[in-house]
């Protein structure tokens, strides 16, 4: 019986890091960074109310914080759900939006951004990879703006019930 369960210790503990590595895997080939998941002291955090915009990219964003760390504006997005293994692609692009917009608008680069969900804080890092596949991804949007027809990109029945088009868009879940 015990080699049995040790059997089975060594299968989960193999499964556990295959999974670890595929998961990694993905997210490097899609760019993202997985983020670090860091201690941070609220109490430097200042709330922001002024809207970031460059005419350049037509892209606006207000992060919900700034953390001013050697001079540098730093962005911070707080989310009210639990945090994921690894944060969401979508709140890692919108936090590097940030990053970019106070790059573009500043002329300070953030080195970084952070995550703040219910129970944990990442940190992610801004890096020229991390600007180029945004800058490919407005761009993509952009060639959709064009498009009068343009296909749902989710299975997310949640995303939709949430969503402002919903009345009017035909591919509603
Ligand atoms: S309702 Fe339509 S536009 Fe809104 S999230 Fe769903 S598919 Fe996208």
């Amino acid at each position: 019986m015990t080699i049995l369960f040790l059997i089975l210790a060594v299968f989960l503990i193999l499964l556990a890091l295959f999974l670890l590595r595929k998961g990694s895997r993905q997210r490097q080939a899609a760019g993202l960074p997985a983020g670090q998941v860091v201690y941070e002291d609220t109490s430097q955090w200042c709330k922001n109310e002024t809207p970031l915009y460059d005419s350049m990219l037509r892209l606006t964003g207000k992060p919900d914080y700034l953390v001013n760390v050697g001079g540098i504006p730093i962005p911070v997005e707080v989310k009210s759900g639990r945090a994921p293994a690894t944060p969401y692609p979508g709140h890692i692009y919108q936090l590097a939006a940030y990053c970019l917009l106070i790059a573009r608008t500043t002329g300070k680069r953030p080195p970084y951004g952070i995550i703040h969900y219910s129970n944990r804080t990442f940190s992610i890092d801004f890096t020229d990879a991390m600007e180029e596949e945004l800058l490919n991804l407005l761009a993509e949007m952009r060639a959709c703006e064009k498009r009068t027809n343009v296909d749902r990109s989710h299975k997310d029945a949640a995303r939709c019930a949430h969503c402002g088009y919903r009345s009017a868009c035909e591919q509603r879940l």
